[in-house]
């Protein structure tokens, strides 16, 4: 008959200081399927070491050890945890189960490390417990059980991935007597099943009740005789094929479940505090940049307001040898000859005004106003996004037979009505009223509609407050101002192009028109508002790069809360990690059991960050009248940080979980 454990020669010494420890000393033995043997032999003889070796959880220091035909010495740790896992159901003296878990999914818990999906393993659980008599206990967990059933769990969960051999380490020691011959009664059906078993016994009851008594002594045989058991008979049912094939590992989904029953659920006071750093690092990364897009887009909101996709012409306005000298060069200024080629050769250019201010005395008769005085022409109400709140703008007539009509700006009205109810007279509407120009009566026909613009926050793109504007045909400005002088004939063109995108390009066109329309004499200014706005949002970036990184830091921070929580967590949990190396989980499988559960941690931390964000800028950016705006990158930047910080910060204490020795985590209290 083969064997299925062959070892020759083992040895396993231990140093204690100086002194040198032979545990086991050159032991060669031979176990045969079906066989049941007992080990005996005084407390420190070496029974556990033998155990261990057998197990595959510790590494023998000499000598040759194969399990199921594998020189186990020339296996890697990954195949030696799998033969651990297929070959090999570990009975432990004091249980050695995990107390998180309930009956079923203790018993299940060997199947896990093989892949076998959930609800297939807790019917083979179920089944397993009923037949071992734990049916009326399947979803207790182990504190509220007995002994004699936590040590038939044990059982159950050695029996549950239907391996070679079975080994039990003293699994009455921790039992009363009637207990005992309980648990001594299902290894007895088990053999007589064909089931391999090797047990070591402090009872002397029960050393010759295998069909083998090994004896050791001081870490040697001393004895290898029969026992009175009959070896059983070559058991059908254990050529049957296995119900679980090995091969397979740890899914995601138990990955996932473990990390949040042991990473989030298990403590969570103290995972919350943990979550803190990154809950307050991502949340002020999303909430600051959520400030930082909603005023840029209300700037840019402004902007449009004040007139789209606007570009403006300036003059210079030069004055003494300068404006002879533009003149002389062949430059007559900006005027409206300019705008007529613009439009001719920028088909871009959808609407257009031209705008000369002039300095002006206005009075009324009540007293002064000091409007921004504008000569306009053309499209200016809609290039300038205004509209009229009463009276009418000015018609055909008034831009022909140059009227004497005005229009004001709301500030101005304001400012008539203020003055007539100081004056206590009635209040009327301004339209009709007289106002003197330089003293040269005109008469208001309309007033324009309130713009409301905050014009602090604009103060960069040259815009100006059109509530405090005086508005006069062009035409009747140039004919009624006497100007006899060099001076351009408009001090602005106002283009509205089609389409924001299409500015700078417009932008350029103008500049090739212009320079061979003014003789290449640089007289005038370009302005795009947009521009402008965009070129000042450019120079905040750095704002907002320190934002980021003062809330990186934060992230960090949150980081280290959690490795600092992760390796306490793996010095708690050694027996947890001892136990789940001993049914075969690898090294690999503990370290990402480790990871996922830190990277549940900083993942969950993230989405808490994400909501408080979301909360906080939907409140203030109500108070504060911002548009609110998420960046969908940086919501994006915030999952892969919190994922990576878990990943990062979690490393080492996986790195550390994963080597940690078996036997000693299972020795740990
Ligand atoms: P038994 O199980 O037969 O009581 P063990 O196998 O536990 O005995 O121990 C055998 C010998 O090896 C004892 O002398 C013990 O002190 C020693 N020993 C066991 N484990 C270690 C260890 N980790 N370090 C040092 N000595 C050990
Ligand atoms: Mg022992």
């Amino acid at each position: 008959m083969d064997s299925i454990i062959h070892i020759s020669g083992l040895k396993r010494h231990y140093w204690m200081g100086d002194t040198l420890v032979a545990a086991l000393d050159n032991i060669s033995l031979d176990v045969h399927k079906g066989d049941f043997v007992m080990i005996v032999g005084s407390s420190g003889s070496g029974k556990s070491t033998l155990m261990h070796l057998l197990g595959l959880l510790d590494v023998p220091t000499g000598g040759v050890l194969e399990v199921g035909g594998d020189r186990v010495a020339e296996c890697s740790e990954a195949r030696v945890s799998r033969m651990r896992n297929e070959h090999i159901g570990f009975v432990f003296q004091s249980f050695n189960l995990l107390n998180d878990l309930d009956v079923v999914e203790n018993i299940a818990l060997p199947l896990v490390y093989r892949g076998v999906p959930r609800r297939l393993r807790r019917e083979r659980a179920t089944e397993l417990a009923i037949k071992l008599g734990l049916g009326k206990r399947l979803h207790h967990h182990p504190k509220e059980l007995s002994g004699g059933q936590l040590q038939r769990i044990a059982i159950a969960r050695a029996l549950i991935g239907e391996p070679d051999i079975l080994l039990a380490d003293e699994p009455t020691g921790n039992l009363d007597s009637a207990t005992s011959r309980e648990i001594m009664q299902i290894f007895y059906d088990l053999n007589s099943q064909g089931h391999t078993i090797i047990m070591v016994t402090h009872d002397p009851k029960l050393a010759d009740q295998g069909t083998r008594k090994v004896t050791l002594l001081d870490g040697k045989i001393i004895e290898d005789v029969p026992g009175k058991r009959q070896p059983p008979a070559e058991h059908p049912a254990h050529q049957e094929e296995r119900r679980f094939p090995g091969g397979g590992s740890v899914s995601i989904a138990d990955l996932v479940r473990i990390g949040i029953k042991e990473g989030l659920l298990a403590h969570q006071l103290r995972t919350f505090l943990t979550m803190l750093g990154i809950i307050i690092g991502i949340s002020s990364v999303i909430a600051m940049s959520s400030f930082s897009l909603g005023s840029k887009q209300k700037q840019a909101d402004q902007i449009r307001a004040l007139g789209a996709n606007l570009v403006k012409i300036v003059d210079k306005q030069f004055e003494n040898e300068r404006l002879v000298e533009a003149r002389s060069r062949g430059s007559s200024g900006l005027g409206r000859k300019d705008l007529e080629l613009l439009r001719q050769g920028i088909p871009d250019i959808e609407r257009a005004a031209c705008v000369r201010q002039i300095k002006l005395n206005v009075m009324h008769e009540l007293g002064p106003l000091n409007p921004r005085v504008l000569g306009v022409e053309g499209d200016y109400l809609e290039v300038n996004n205004l509209a009229m709140a009463e009276g009418r703008f000015f018609d055909r007539g008034d831009w022909a037979t140059s009227e004497c009509s005005v229009v004001i700006g709301s500030t101005l009205a304001k400012i008539l009505a203020e003055m007539r109810s100081e004056n206590k007279l009635e209040p009327r509407s301004p339209v009709g009223e007289h106002l003197l120009l330089g003293g040269t009566p005109y008469t208001i026909v309309g007033v324009l509609q309130e713009k409301t613009i905050d014009m602090d926050e604009l103060e960069a793109t040259s815009a100006s407050d059109p509530n405090r504007d005086l508005l006069l045909p062009l035409e009747t400005l140039i004919t009624r101002t006497a100007y006899l002088d060099l001076r351009s004939e408009v001090d602005e063109i106002q283009l509205q192009i089609r389409d924001e995108n299409a500015l700078a390009q417009a932008g350029r066109a103008i500049r090739s028109i212009l320079g061979v329309t003014h003789a290449g004499q640089n007289d005038y200014d370009m302005v795009i508002p947009m521009d402008l706005l965009k070129q000042k949002q450019q120079s905040q970036h750095l704002l907002d790069i320190l934002t980021i990184c003062i809330s990186s830091i934060s992230i960090v921070v949150g980081g280290i809360g959690i490795m600092n929580i992760m390796l306490a967590s793996v010095t708690e949990r050694i027996r947890e990690i001892g136990i789940r190396r001993a049914i075969g989980a690898t090294k690999m499988d503990i370290m990402r059991q480790f990871l996922t559960e830190s990277m549940t941690i900083s993942i969950t931390g993230g989405a808490f960050g994400v909501i408080l964000a979301g909360i906080v800028v939907v409140f203030t950016c109500q108070f504060l009248n911002l548009p609110v705006v998420f960046s969908l990158q940086l919501l994006c930047a915030a999952v892969i940080a919190s994922t990576l910080t878990g990943l990062v910060f979690g490393i080492y204490p996986a790195y550390q979980a994963a080597n940690k020795n078996p036997v000693e985590s299972l020795r740990a209290e």
